[in-house]
């Protein structure tokens, strides 16, 4: 039997069962996924193509060189739009037009850097004061700019009760209105579930496509994609009043048994994830002991049965979902994600399409 090694595992069914769930939630409105910085780190290409074959026919990318890239991937067997949220930066037409990508134009720079005959989407900025032309800016548009989908983004669409979301959807439908032929969008993946009259033609999920929550927690409708799973190197027993660590910063208060798992910030666990953070083996949560190293991370396995040098511990997965990963860092699944690398040890399951 080869030895167990630590690798990260991207279930493209679950990818693609998280697509079907986003469009039953908005039912009449086209799914865009949005696979920009690598697909959310877990592999555009796969992603792309995988949710291709599931219908996808338009993505969204933030870079014009990762549109490129999806662009060839793709290849002539597989047309869609690709949008780069970037837009088109002064002298980056040509580039955009040559891969045949569809800028997202921000601002009215960008509007007149875009030959205005070729169609393009258009971003309305609707409060949230990142990309997008002010409303105050649309009288300024050229008439002969061809814009075929108008698109706006919340900034605060995880949090229902937030005035924001109201103010952002009604700025929106009277900028849209401006632009009657032309298709629209405003929700990301926790835009979806404000509801039907945030759907209009176009929703652009995300995080929840790889299994992240939309309201900033664990969402079960959704299924982890993304499972780091690593094994145990060591097993040793500790008595009370002994540290664990770098900085001695964990101390046991009781005699305890250590897991020492071939896992650490360098495979994407973030460093900051402990104190709080744990592994599942043996069928229970373990805690992270002390700090999380380069390489190494220590699991108080006392309670966790039947776990021994090789077995393998989830770190990120069914067991583990991201959002709570993210949460004991003190950030969100969409940087746990992004950041995982698992030094390049990556298994695909699934369809690839
Ligand atoms: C990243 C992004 C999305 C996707 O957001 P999620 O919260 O991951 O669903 C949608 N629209 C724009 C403009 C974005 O930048």
């Amino acid at each position: 039997m080869p030895a167990a090694e630590t690798r990260l595992t991207i279930d493209l069914d679950a990818l693609a069962a998280n697509y079907r769930q986003l469009g039953a939630a908005a039912p009449g409105a086209e799914v865009a996924p949005v696979v920009k910085a690598n697909g959310y780190g877990l592999g555009a290409t796969p992603v792309a193509r995988r949710l291709w074959a599931e219908g996808a026919r338009s993505f969204f990318v933030a870079r014009m060189h990762e549109g490129e890239d999806l662009r060839a991937e793709l290849g002539r067997e597989r047309p869609a739009s690709i949008y780069v949220l970037d837009g088109c930066p002064p002298g980056a037409a040509d580039g955009l037009v040559a891969a045949d990508l569809t800028p997202v134009l921000n601002s009215l720079e960008q509007v007149r850097a875009w030959p205005t005959r070729t169609p393009a989407a258009l971003h309305v900025d609707t409060g949230m004061n990142r990309l997008g032309v002010s409303a105050r800016d649309l009288d300024a548009l050229p008439s002969t700019l061809q814009v075929d989908l108008v698109m706006s983004h919340l900034a605060c669409a995880e949090d229902a009760a937030n005035q924001l979301n109201a103010a952002q959807l009604e700025r929106f439908r009277h900028a849209a209105e401006r632009f009657p032929g032309a298709r629209r969008s405003l929700a990301n993946s926790a835009g979806v579930f404000l509801g039907e009259a945030f759907h209009f033609d176009m929703v652009r999920p995300g995080i929840c496509l790889y299994g992240g929550g939309s309201l900033g927690g664990p969402d079960l409708r959704f299924r982890a994609v993304a499972t780091l799973e690593a094994p145990v190197l060591q097993v040793r027993e500790i008595p009370a009043g002994e540290t664990v660590g770098y900085g001695a910063a964990f101390t046991a208060a009781e005699p305890i048994t250590v897991g020492l798992v071939a896992a650490g910030y360098a495979d994407g666990v973030l460093r900051a994830a402990s104190p709080g953070g744990y592994g599942w083996a043996g069928g229970v949560r373990c805690p992270i002991l002390g700090r999380i190293s380069m390489d190494l991370i220590a699991l108080d396995i006392s309670r966790a049965g039947g776990v021994g040098v090789g077995t393998m511990v989830e770190l990120l997965g069914p067991n583990a979902p991201v959002d709570d990963l993210a949460a004991s860092a003190g950030s969100i699944a969409y940087e746990v994600l992004a950041r995982l690398t698992a030094r390049g040890r990556r298994v695909y399951v699934g369809d690839v399409g």
